[in-house]
C-alpha cells in the first residue's frame, strides 16, 4: 500500500523527515498541491510563484533521479488529499509542520480523515521546545535567544534516501506549465534568473557560497551596496535547505558566526510568534495600535503609489523600492529603512507595505514578513518604538550606500558619494528623478502628533 508524502514548503530530499518516515515504509507518492483556497487572502504572492515553479522542477529532477517523480495536483489541500488517497488505496500521510494558520486547520482537517504524521525539521527547534519560567512561549526576542542557544547545534542533518520505492501506478499528475505561475504578460521577472537559482541544489551553493564571507558577516551584512548577507531566505522559506544544515555548515567555517545564527534564530522567533498569535499578517499585536489614524489611501494613494514603484525622491527607499520590483529581494537594512518611511514619513497602515512584500518578495513569508513589518511599526510584541524614526538620508550615508543607489536609481549614477544621498540638498537632482514627496521634518512631526493623539 503506497504512502503519500505531502510536500509544502520543504521542497528537498535531505534532512527531510518526512520522506525519510515515508521511504522506511514502502511504495511513496510525493505530491505538492497549489492550494489557493486554505490560505484565501494569504495566497502565495507574484514573486514567490515565480520561485515556486522553478523549485518544484528541480524538485521532479531530484525526485525522478530517485526513481521517483512529483505528483502535481491544485485544489483545497484536504479536498485533494482526501481523493487522491482514495484514488491510489492510501490511509497514510507524511509531511512536515508548518505553523502558517492556514496549514495549521488544514492539518487539522486532513487528520480527521487520515492517518497523518508530521515531523519537525522546518526550524532549529520546534515552537513550544523551549518556555519561559512560567511555562509560556517567549515573546520577547533576546531571551528567547539565550534560550534557544542552550540547546544548539541542533541534530546534524541527515541524508537523502538513496532510492525511493515507486508504486506500481503512478496517479495522474496536472503539468506544472498549466498552473502559469510564471508571469507572462508582461513578464516582469526577466531579471530573476540572473540573481536566482531556486531548488536544493541552489540552496545548497548558496551556502557554500556564503562560507567564504561569513567572517565578514557582523559588519558587512548592514551594508547594500555589497553582497555581504546570506541571500538564502527564499531557499529557507520554501525549504530547499534546512536551518539545521545551514547552522552546522556555517559553524564549521572557522569563522565566529554568532551574529549570523541569530539572524536565523529570529527566523525560529517569527514562527513562535504566528502560533501564539495567527493573526499577526492582519491585526496589530498590540491592540493600543488600533487607535492609531493612518491616512486614508483615497488620500494618500498617491503616496502609496510612489513608495511601490521607487519615486518618493528618497534614493535610498526608492534604491530598496525597484530593487525589490527588479529581483524579488530587498537588503535588510533597506527593508527597515523603506518600510520606517511608509509607515512614519507617510503614514500609511504597515499593511499595506506587507501586502506589498507579499506580492513582490520572492521570499514572502508569513511569519517573517508580519513579524518584521510590525517590528518596524512598533505594534509587535517585540518591537522598536515608534517614536524611534529611523532618518533615511543619514542611514544611507552611514551605511554607505552610495553604490547601491547608483545601481539601481541610474539617474543619480553620476551624482558624487557626497551629494548622491540626498540630491535635493545639494541642488543636484537630476531632472528625471522626482522631489522629495515629503521633507523628513514634516513626516517626522506629523508621525509623532498622530501617534501623540492615539494616546489620547
Ligand atoms: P541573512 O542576513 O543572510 O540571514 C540569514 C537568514 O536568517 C535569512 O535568510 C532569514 O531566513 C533569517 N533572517 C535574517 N533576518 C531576519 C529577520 N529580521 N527576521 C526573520 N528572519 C531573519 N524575511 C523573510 O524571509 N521573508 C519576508 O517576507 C521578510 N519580510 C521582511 C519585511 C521587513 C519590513 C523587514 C524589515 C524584514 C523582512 N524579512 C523577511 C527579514 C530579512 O530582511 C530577510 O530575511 C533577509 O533580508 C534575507 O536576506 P538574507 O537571506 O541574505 O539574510
Amino acid at each position: 500500500k503506497p504512502v503519500l508524502l505531502w510536500l509544502r514548503q520543504d521542497l528537498r530530499l535531505s534532512d527531510q523527515a518526512a520522506l525519510t518516515a515515508a521511504a522506511s515504509e514502502g511504495p511513496v507518492i510525493p505530491v505538492y498541491i497549489l492550494d489557493d483556497e486554505s490560505p484565501r487572502q494569504w495566497a502565495m504572492g507574484g514573486a514567490a510563484r515565480w520561485w515556486l515553479h522553478h523549485s518544484l522542477s528541480r524538485l521532479d529532477e531530484s525526485l525522478r533521479d530517485k526513481g521517483s517523480r512529483l505528483i502535481l495536483r491544485r485544489g483545497k489541500s484536504v479536498d485533494v488529499l482526501a481523493a487522491l488517497a482514495k484514488e491510489v488505496g492510501a490511509s497514510r500521510i507524511h509531511a512536515l509542520h508548518h505553523y502558517e494558520p492556514w496549514w495549521r486547520n488544514a492539518e487539522k482537517a486532513v487528520a480527521r480523515l487520515l492517518d497523518l504524521c508530521l515531523h519537525d525539521g522546518g526550524l532549529l527547534l520546534p515552537p513550544g521546545a523551549v518556555r519561559t519560567g512560567a511555562g509560556g512561549m517567549y515573546r520577547i526576542y533576546t531571551p528567547f535567544a539565550r534560550a534557544v542557544m542552550e540547546h544548539m547545534p541542533p541534530p546534524p542533518p541527515h541524508p537523502a534516501p538513496a532510492h525511493i520505492e515507486a508504486p506500481t501506478q503512478w496517479p495522474k499528475s496536472e503539468s506544472l506549465e498549466s498552473w502559469a505561475l510564471l508571469p507572462t504578460k508582461p513578464d516582469w521577472a526577466p531579471g530573476f534568473a540572473k540573481d536566482w537559482t531556486p531548488g536544493e541544489k541552489g540552496a545548497r551553493a548558496n551556502v557554500a557560497n556564503f562560507l567564504d564571507e561569513a567572517g565578514d558577516y557582523p559588519t558587512a551584512r548592514n551594508l547594500p551596496s555589497i553582497e555581504g548577507t546570506s541571500r538564502l531566505s527564499a531557499h529557507l522559506h520554501f525549504g530547499e535547505v534546512t536551518p539545521a544544515y545551514v547552522w552546522h555548515r556555517v559553524e564549521s567555517s572557522g569563522h565566529d558566526a554568532t551574529i549570523f545564527l541569530k539572524e536565523l534564530i529570529w527566523r525560529d522567533y517569527a514562527h513562535v510568534q504566528i502560533c501564539e498569535l495567527p493573526t499577526y499578517g492582519s491585526a496589530n499585536a498590540r491592540t493600543d495600535f488600533d487607535r492609531l489614524n493612518w491616512r486614508d489611501l483615497r488620500e494618500a494613494g498617491p503616496d502609496f503609489t510612489a513608495w511601490k514603484t521607487g519615486r518618493t525622491g528618497y534614493p535610498i527607499v526608492d534604491a530598496g523600492m525597484r530593487q525589490l520590483w527588479m529581483t524579488g529581494w530587498m537588503h535588510n537594512r533597506v527593508r527597515m529603512i523603506a518600510a520606517s518611511f511608509l509607515i512614519k514619513h507617510l503614514l500609511i497602515d504597515w499593511r499595506h507595505g506587507a501586502r506589498w512584500f507579499w506580492d513582490t518578495l520572492v521570499d514572502a513569508d508569513y511569519a517573517n514578513n508580519s513579524v518584521n513589518w510590525q517590528w518596524v511599526a512598533g505594534s509587535g510584541v517585540d518591537a522598536n518604538l515608534f517614536t524611534r524614526i529611523m532618518a533615511p538620508l543619514t542611514q544611507s550615508d552611514k551605511f554607505d550606500a552610495a553604490d547601491y543607489i547608483r545601481e539601481w536609481v541610474p539617474e543619480l549614477a553620476d551624482l558624487s558619494d557626497a551629494v548622491i544621498h540626498d540630491p535635493d540638498a545639494h541642488g543636484a537632482r537630476a531632472s528625471n528623478y522626482p522631489a522629495k514627496i515629503i521633507g523628513h521634518r514634516e513626516g517626522r512631526e506629523r508621525a509623532l502628533e498622530a501617534y501623540r493623539r492615539s494616546k489620547g
